[in-house]
C-alpha cells in the first residue's frame, strides 16, 4: 500500500521578542538564538509532521528589517520550495505587515503557505503569545484543502486569534495580543476551538507558471502625511526628495487634500519629472474615492495613482518591488492601478 509522504514545514526565523532574552545588563530586550526558541516549545514534537528550520546569521529586532533581509527569507523559500510543503517565517511585530506586503509581491505565482508569525511576549516567559502562535501557524502551513493541495496559498500573518491576508495587515497594537488587523479585508481564518477557514477570502487566483520571485526592491519611495498647516516648503521637500522615484500621499478621508493651488502645482511638478503618487487615506478603514469631493478631484486631476483602500505598508512595498523590477515609471502606474496579488479593492481586477 502506498503510504503519503509525510508533511514538510520550514520555519525561518529572522529575531523579534518571539525568540528574545533579557541583556542582564541593560535590562532591554535582546534576539537570541532558535535553539532557545525551540526548547521552549516542547509541543512541537507532538505535531504530526517534519519540521527543519532556517535562521539568520544574527536575528534581528524587526526594526532592522529592510529589502536585503526580504532577500534572503525569499531566496529561501525559492531554493526550498519543491521541498517543503509550507513556510513559517518568525519575525518581530513591529515591521512584520511590511515583510509579509513585500514578500507577498516579489513570490509571484506562490502557490503554497507563507505564514508570518511572532509574539508579543518572549517565548521564555510564562504568560508567552509565542508558543500557542508558533503551533497555530505550523499548523496553518501544513493544513491541506479536501483535494490536497495547500488550504493557504499566500503570505499571511497568523496572530493569537486570526490569519490574516499579508499584504491587507497592519499592526495595531503594542501590547494586545491581537496586534494585527486588517481594516479592509475579511480575516482568512478564525482561530479558536478549531481553526476556521474563510473560504471567501482566501487567494485562489490559478498560478499561471513556477514561484518566480523578484528580487529587486528599489527604496527609494517616501510617504508625505498631509496635516492641517502643512506648508508648501515641506510638501516640495518631500517631493523633490534626491532619487525619489515613489511617493505614498497619506491624504484626508476618501482622498481629500488642502485645494491650494500650490499644492496642485507642486504634486503636478513631481508627477511630469516621473514621480509615481500614490493617493492612499490616513483613515485605517474605508477607500480612496477620487471624484466625491471637489478637494479630491483636483489633486486626482494632477496625475496622482488612485490607490484605493491599500495599506501603507502595502503602497510602498508594491512601488519598491516594481521599481525593484526595471519598470518605467509609466509601467508602474499601470501596476499600481491593478491587484497584483489581492492588496486592494478596485475594479480593475
Ligand atoms: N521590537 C520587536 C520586533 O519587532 C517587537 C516584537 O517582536 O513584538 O522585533
Amino acid at each position: 500500500m502506498k503510504t503519503e509522504p509525510r508533511t514538510r514545514i520550514l520555519i525561518i526565523y529572522t529575531g523579534g521578542t518571539i525568540g528574545m532574552i533579557e541583556d542582564p545588563a541593560t535590562k532591554a530586550l535582546v534576539p537570541f538564538n532558535f535553539d532557545h526558541l525551540i526548547d521552549n516549545v516542547p509541543k512541537i514534537k507532538m505535531l504530526d509532521f517534519d519540521i527543519d528550520h532556517y535562521q539568520f546569521e544574527k536575528p534581528i529586532d524587526s526594526s532592522d528589517m529592510d529589502p536585503a533581509h526580504w532577500n534572503e527569507i525569499a531566496r529561501v523559500i525559492e531554493e526550498r520550495y519543491d521541498d517543503y510543503d509550507g513556510f513559517v517565517v518568525l519575525h518581530g511585530t513591529d515591521t512584520m505587515a511590511y515583510t509579509a506586503s513585500a514578500l507577498s509581491f516579489m513570490l509571484e505565482n506562490l502557490a503554497k503557505p507563507v505564514i508570518i508569525t511572532g509574539s508579543q511576549l518572549p517565548i521564555g516567559e510564562v504568560r508567552t503569545d509565542g508558543e500557542e502562535n508558533l503551533i497555530t501557524a505550523l499548523q496553518i502551513a501544513a493544513e491541506k484543502d479536501p483535494h490536497g493541495g495547500a488550504m493557504v496559498r499566500e503570505v499571511a500573518i497568523l496572530f493569537e486569534n486570526y490569519l490574516w491576508r499579508g499584504n491587507r495587515s497592519t499592526k495595531r497594537s503594542a501590547d494586545d495580543f491581537n496586534a494585527f488587523f486588517s481594516n479592509n479585508y475579511p480575516e482568512l481564518a478564525e482561530v479558536g476551538l478549531s481553526i476556521s477557514y474563510n473560504n471567501d477570502a482566501l487567494w485562489r487566483r490559478p498560478v499561471s507558471g513556477p514561484l518566480r520571485v523578484h528580487y529587486g526592491m528599489d527604496p527609494s519611495v517616501v510617504t508625505l502625511d498631509l496635516f492641517p498647516g502643512i506648508n508648501e516648503a515641506t510638501v516640495r521637500h518631500i517631493l523633490g526628495t534626491p532619487d525619489v522615484k515613489g511617493v505614498v500621499i497619506r491624504t484626508y478621508g476618501a482622498g481629500n487634500a488642502p485645494t491650494a493651488k500650490w499644492l496642485t502645482e507642486a504634486v503636478s511638478e513631481a508627477v511630469a519629472r516621473g514621480v509615481v503618487v500614490v493617493n492612499i487615506t490616513q483613515c485605517s478603514n474605508g477607500s480612496v474615492l477620487p471624484k466625491r469631493y471637489e478637494a479630491g478631484r483636483a489633486l486626482s486631476e494632477t496625475g496622482v495613482v488612485c490607490g484605493h483602500d491599500l495599506t501603507c505598508e502595502a503602497a510602498l512595498t508594491k512601488l519598491m518591488s516594481l521599481f525593484g523590477r526595471g519598470l518605467t515609471s509609466r509601467e508602474v502606474k499601470k501596476y499600481m492601478a491593478y491587484s497584483l496579488c489581492g492588496e486592494m479593492t478596485c475594479n480593475l481586477n
